[in-house]
């Protein structure tokens, strides 16, 4: 599996060095919310414009690990032009995907996990490389978790 995990290296590197959606939008007609990760530092800017239920512009900004920042960068590519539905369940497969690593991490059999929804992740699946790190699984879901808040705002 070591090819594999070179390939998500190379992925969270690419997305660190060249981040898609890099910039803002302005609020309104964008939805703007900013997530800071304090065990870190990692700080991430994330602008949704919505229209008729589906995710027409995103823009990224902030700073911080390349972790952080490389799956900010992965997130705006995967759901700019998808649906809120569709976005919801990308995000709950990541989610998902993070906290099976967490589960195994700590070796609890009690909790059973809810089904991930079946989803193509794309670069996203690049992620399980960083999750093996519990340090930095709060970096790779700064983004998810911001852009939930932007969309509520
Ligand atoms: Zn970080």
């Amino acid at each position: 599996m070591a090819g594999l995990e070179d390939l998500y290296k190379e992925i969270v590197i690419d997305h660190y060095r060249s981040p898609r959606n890099r910039g803002e939008l302005e609020t309104p007609p964008a939805q703007h919310a900013e997530g800071l990760n304090p065990l870190c530092g990692d700080e991430v800017h994330v602008y949704v414009q919505v229209e008729d239920e589906v995710i027409t512009e995103v823009a990224i900004g902030g700073q911080g690990c390349s972790i952080s920042q490389a799956s900010a960068s992965m997130m705006s590519a995967a759901i700019k032009g998808k649906s809120l539905a569709e976005v919801r369940e990308l995000s709950t497969a990541v989610k998902s995907m993070m906290s099976i690593h967490e589960q195994s991490l700590e070796d609890d059999d009690s909790g059973v996990l809810p089904e991930p929804p079946e989803v193509e992740l794309g670069d996203l699946e690049a992620l399980k490389g960083v999750v093996k790190y519990p340090v930095r699984i709060k970096c790779a879901t700064l983004g998810w978790n911001t852009l939930a808040e932007a969309l509520q705002s």
